[in-house]
């Protein structure tokens, strides 16, 4: 069995931004060398995503919208986490936004449907965040 552990390094100049990493995780896999197995791809960060949609600039424009609803950053006061960091909004929107994905290799690539890509979803940036590629297989 093959397997690779590879690191991304993720510094957003806004708070809150959505990264299109597909190929880099692509970019993983052929370094890999495995054919058919799994890539798992987690944010290393509690106030961070990695998911899987649509890389649509209105739909991009529709989660910032639609999470800053469910928890809106401000007023910081509002939550009983802030004080020191002032993230309870980052921490709350990674929850709903998930923590990993989990592909399939076939053929040495993403076995995706037509529309789907893997996304980086940064909820408190302006630092060096990391994202683990995992892949095993043969
Ligand atoms: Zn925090």
């Amino acid at each position: 069995m093959k397997t690779l552990r590879k690191e991304l390094i993720i510094n957003t100049p806004t708070r809150r931004a959505f990264i299109n990493i597909t190929q880099d995780v692509q970019k993983a896999i052929t370094e890999s060398g495995v054919q058919e197995g799994l890539v798992l791809v987690n944010a290393m960060h509690i106030t961070a995503s990695v998911y899987i949609n649509d890389a649509e600039d209105g739909l991009l424009s529709d989660y910032e919208k639609w999470l800053e609803k469910l928890a809106p950053e401000k007023p910081h006061s509002q939550y009983a986490h802030n004080g020191y960091e002032d993230n309870a909004d980052a921490h709350l929107k990674r929850q709903i936004m998930g923590r990993e994905v989990v592909c399939a290799i076939t053929n040495g690539k993403l076995d995706f449907g037509t529309w789907e890509q893997i996304f980086y979803a940064e909820f408190d940036g302006k630092r060096n965040k990391r994202v683990l590629i995992k892949i095993i297989g043969e």
